[in-house]
């Protein structure tokens, strides 16, 4: 796996090669795929993965790929550390993930891949809130991360979301958003393999339940803009919080 950066988004210094495979060039399996991906792409808005997908190398979003993953940011974070995991197999890349996950030897893969992106976006999570000149409190940065799927994922590539738990992000604009990741309807990765029934049980009427906050649990029903105010004051306590010097 070859990893960009310390400072994602926005440095493209190549910089951690981790142990993970070396990236080769794609596969006439992937070739294939990835001119359908093409075709797809120019369609609308929901293939919109797909161009990550195509050639990573050139990207400048990707944040690191082998012959099995591409990982990038969220072009539209939810929170303050989002990314995105894009599996490159052909065969699962335009699968629902519950059908996709049934590959016990891909779930397995992917599961460990998962682990080495929330441990890396744990530590991006730890640069982004800590002041710069402070040391970096030794503690469980990757608690603070969750890594699961939409159960009705709006892209049509498959993805895993790696992503902050603190919602805090301009690009949370309504309650489809913030209950997309704060209810059932998000499946954490190590629920998975689900039922058939599990599976579509979590993909009813999740955006009609009141919104929830992550933290207090206080109820905002119906209130968008009450939650997101208050969202700036829980990020501010979940910020002091997580900053402050371990005790040992
Ligand atoms: P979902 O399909 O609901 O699991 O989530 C799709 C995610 O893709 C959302 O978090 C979007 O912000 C993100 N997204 C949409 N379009 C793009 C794009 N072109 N590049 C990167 N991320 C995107």
């Amino acid at each position: 796996m070859l990893v960009r950066t310390t400072q994602f988004p926005s440095k493209h210094v190549v910089e951690v090669m981790m142990s993970a495979s070396k990236a080769s060039p794609p596969s006439k399996k992937v070739q294939a795929a990835n001119v359908a991906a093409r075709t797809f792409a120019s369609l609308d808005r929901r293939n919109g993965l797909s161009e990550y997908l195509r050639d990573p190398a050139k990207h400048p979003s990707v944040l690191g790929y082998s012959d099995d993953f591409v990982v990038i940011k969220d072009l539209y974070p939810k929170a303050t550390v989002h990314l995105l995991i894009l599996p490159r197999d052909p065969d699962k890349q335009n699968l629902h993930p519950s059908k996709a996950f049934q590959d016990a030897a891909f779930l397995g893969k992917l599961k460990d891949e998962a682990s080495k992106w929330r441990a890396l976006a744990g530590k991006e999570l730890a640069r982004s809130l800590c002041p710069p000149i402070t040391s970096i409190p030794d503690r469980n940065w990757d608690d603070e991360i969750k890594v699961g799927i939409h159960s009705v994922p709006s892209m049509h590539h498959l993805h895993v979301h790696v992503i902050s738990r603190d919602m805090h992000s301009p690009s949370l604009k309504h309650k489809k958003h913030y209950n997309s990741f704060n209810t059932p309807f998000f499946v954490g990765l190590e629920e998975f393999p689900l039922t058939e029934e599990e599976a579509t049980a979590r993909k009813k009427d999740w955006h009609k339940g009141d919104m929830i906050c992550w933290r207090c649990k206080r109820n905002f029903e119906n209130k968008f803009p009450a939650l997101k105010q208050h969202l700036e004051t829980e990020f501010n306590e979940w910020k002091a919080e997580l900053i402050k010097p371990v005790d040992r």
